[in-house]
């Protein structure tokens, strides 16, 4: 009886993009139970075992509780908040000093609430004089945002989840929606159409194995693969010519350029047989609601950008875009990857603004009430550019916020190093105890989801509330206060007086936005987005006025008129030469190594779901690789016996899992675990700067 609940409110769940509302169960001011919210029109009452367990790992022996900093003896230990502080502007304000403002570097999250990104871009880009900052979202999304922002005009994925019941035919290229999305696989279960469902994955994963249409390719054919599929499109006329000839730029320099990519030469490449490549080419023809659905497998590649426009211009000329059942859909990988990409000011001047136009700058002032000399004319450096000044000494002090990339980023032992090169280095997360904290040399005690409030953005755009349901422990604090007090002792306060809370901050997002793409002008506030279960952008001063009682439609899908984000309107076809695999398996190391998500129960670098005994009964601990019944019979390895594996970056030990999963020749291990990166190679898609994580040649060998 003593956890009876005397309240209820929702809010959507922090970990995967798909943003599903949970009812949280609250009494005397904290929550004491969740369950999925019924009413909330993106999960419908489902919620995978994260969301369940989201309260739970909230409660940990390894929770920042107290600012920390290191001693000259390498302990941590505590200071007041008064204190932190003090030392953090003291040390920063000095590096800036003795090496330039630009020395000193932020890393940053798709985790945080909206208003928290804006906080912190505007912060240090237009406060601090730090004008190098990038996000984890540069390892996931990166690659979506650059080919939607080349094809459309902006980085607008154009879907809304209704799509996965509505299509005919659903083609996955790279996506494991399964165990990477499972309440968005569980809306494709509820489609009544019979649909086609064909998946493009070089692994036989929990996905491909429920599709009516498996295409193992190669790994890394994907872009010829694609084309190859574009020309059977053109040769066969499976066209929308209308569409091509009103809306798009580009179509007779798409089809000449296909044009070389016949079925028989790719199905060399691929290892995907011709007659293959014509079916699935005849299924996306005929389809009369055919949507197209990726994720990391296409945006970690060093071709990604190229791949995902090759993707987007089936779309685009098969008129598969604008209508219920169809698109070119990046799905997200965080809760609030969205977020970032709108409002972290790092790629993108906050809103999605130029950093290079004149006007866009004067806009963000004006919205803002800055003044326009503070808004920098240049973008950030990505995330890569970043460590690279690190090693060659540009960058000198770093603050990392709610990321781990220490566990993460590619070729691990190598960007541990660079943390280690660091004068100053501020972490400011939920818990001491992640990989990046042991190389901190200031803590700073973050709040969680549940224990703050703010905004994210889902991947069909829609923004949800995050609520305050919880006390954060100890002197933690949301990452919200901890940027105003930054800003208070940095001598920002004045600059800053209008930032006091989450929904002012919201507000200033909105009058940034007016007129542009994303524009949320119409949104009431924070009680509006509760009361209509997320609002999806675009949804304008002009909407508001001209609908019923100023509730948006539930499911909006963008591009309906055919109109896209380019003056003129028109959206562009985009191609591009094929580019080698940047390591080729050889002799030495003859395996080709896949990474990605292994489980529905752990998230990222489990810096939080490994904190749910539940969730970590429901994965192994230890780390495994999947290898092919033929490569271990070689290899005189049986299921479950430990193997060496060794890239030209690093050595690890993990156990065997024999599987059909993969084929001979290649291997697949879960990033979750911490040493899966040190065997990673550090290889960039040149478009976007997102690392490829997904094809290192490797050396296996019983251990
Ligand atoms: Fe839904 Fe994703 Fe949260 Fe699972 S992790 S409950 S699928 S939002």
């Amino acid at each position: 009886e003593s956890l009876a609940a005397d309240t209820t409110t929702t809010a959507v769940c922090g970990y995967c993009s798909t943003g599903c509302g949970l009812k949280l169960h609250v009494r005397d001011g904290q929550a004491v139970g969740l369950t999925p919210e019924t009413d909330y029109p993106v999960n419908l009452g489902m919620a995978c075992p994260k969301g369940w367990e989201a309260l739970r790992v909230l409660e940990s022996d390894d929770r920042a509780t107290v600012p920390k900093r290191r001693s000259s003896d390498g302990d941590l230990v505590e200071l007041s908040w008064n204190d932190a502080l003090e030392l953090f502007c003291s040390k920063f304000k000095s590096i800036q000093a003795k090496h330039g403002n630009d020395s000193v570097a932020f890393l940053s999250t798709g985790q945080m609430p909206s208003e928290e990104m804006a906080f912190l871009g505007a912060l240090t880009r237009f406060g601090m004089n730090i004008r190098h900052g990038d996000g984890n979202t540069r390892q996931c999304m990166a690659t979506a945002v650059t080919a939607y922002k080349e094809s459309f005009g902006f980085d607008a994925p154009p879907f809304t989840y209704d799509d996965f019941e509505q299509s005919d035919c659903l083609v996955f290229i790279g996506a494991n929606p399964c165990i990477g999305h499972p309440i968005l696989w569980e809306r494709v279960l509820r489609n009544k159409n019979n649909p086609e469902i064909i998946v493009i994955d070089p692994r036989r994963t929990e996905t491909a194995m429920a599709a009516t249409d498996h295409v193992p390719l190669n790994p890394k054919s994907d872009l010829s693969l694609l084309y190859a599929i574009t020309n059977e499109l053109i040769t066969n006329d499976w066209l929308d010519r209308s569409f091509i000839r009103e809306h798009t730029h580009g179509f007779e320099q798409l089809r000449s350029h296909v044009a070389r990519f016949d079925a028989e030469s790719v199905a060399r490449s691929s290892g995907v047989s011709a007659d293959q490549i014509r079916r699935v080419a005849a299924k996306i023809g005929s389809g009369k609601a055919v949507s197209l659905w990726w994720t990391m497998g296409v945006n970690q590649s060093y071709e990604g950008t190229r791949t995902a426009q090759a993707i987007i211009n089936i779309a685009l000329i098969t008129g598969n875009i604008g209508r219920p059942g169809t698109g070119a859909n990046s799905i997200t990988g965080q809760c609030n990857a969205m977020g970032s990409r709108l409002w972290s000011s790092t790629t993108n001047l906050f809103g999605h603004h130029r950093f290079d136009l004149a006007e866009d700058r004067k806009k963000v002032a004006e919205a803002l009430h800055f003044p326009v000399e503070s808004i920098p004319s240049e973008p950030s450096w990505s995330y890569d550019r970043i460590l690279e000044g690190i090693r060659n000494g540009e960058i000198r002090g770093l603050w990392v916020v709610a990321t781990n990339p220490a566990h993460s980023w590619i070729d691990q032992d190598d960007a541990r190093e660079l943390l280690n090169r660091l004068d100053f280095l501020v972490v400011q997360d939920m818990y001491e105890s992640t990989e990046t904290a042991r190389h901190a040399d200031l803590i700073l005690p973050a709040a969680g989801w549940g224990e703050k409030e703010g905004t994210f953005i889902n991947s069909e755009r829609r923004y949800g509330m995050l609520k305050k349901v919880r006390q954060s422990p100890g002197q933690a604090l949301a990452d919200f206060q901890i940027f105003r007090a930054v800003a208070h002792y940095w001598g920002l306060g004045e600059r800053f007086a209008e930032w006091t809370d989450p929904e002012s901050v919201f507000r200033i997002m909105q009058r940034a936005s007016v007129g542009s793409p994303c524009d949320i002008s119409g949104i009431e506030g924070y009680e509006h987005i509760d009361r209509c279960g997320g609002i999806q952008w675009p949804w304008t001063a002009a909407d508001a006025a001209t609908s019923n009682d100023n509730i948006p439609p539930i499911q909006r899908r963008l591009f309906a008129d055919g109109t896209f984000c380019y003056a003129d309107g028109r959206a562009k076809l985009i191609v591009d030469e094929i580019t080698p695999l940047p390591e080729v398996p050889d002799d030495t190391y003859p395996v080709m190594l896949l990474t990605g998500r292994g489980t529905v129960s752990q998230w990222h670098t489990q810096t939080r779901t490994s904190k749910s005994p539940v969730l970590r009964k429901l994965y192994p601990k230890d780390p495994y690789i999947e290898i092919h019944s033929s490569d271990a019979q070689s290899m005189g390895v049986f299921n479950g016996d430990l193997v060496r594996i060794t890239s030209r970056r690093g050595s690890i030990v993990a156990a065997a899992m024999v599987t059909p999963t993969v084929r001979p020749g290649q291997a697949f291990m879960p990033m979750h675990y911490e040493t899966t990166n040190r065997l990673t190679l550090s290889h960039f898609d040149p478009h976007s700067r997102q690392p490829s994580y997904k094809n290192s040649a490797v050396r296996i060998e019983k251990a």
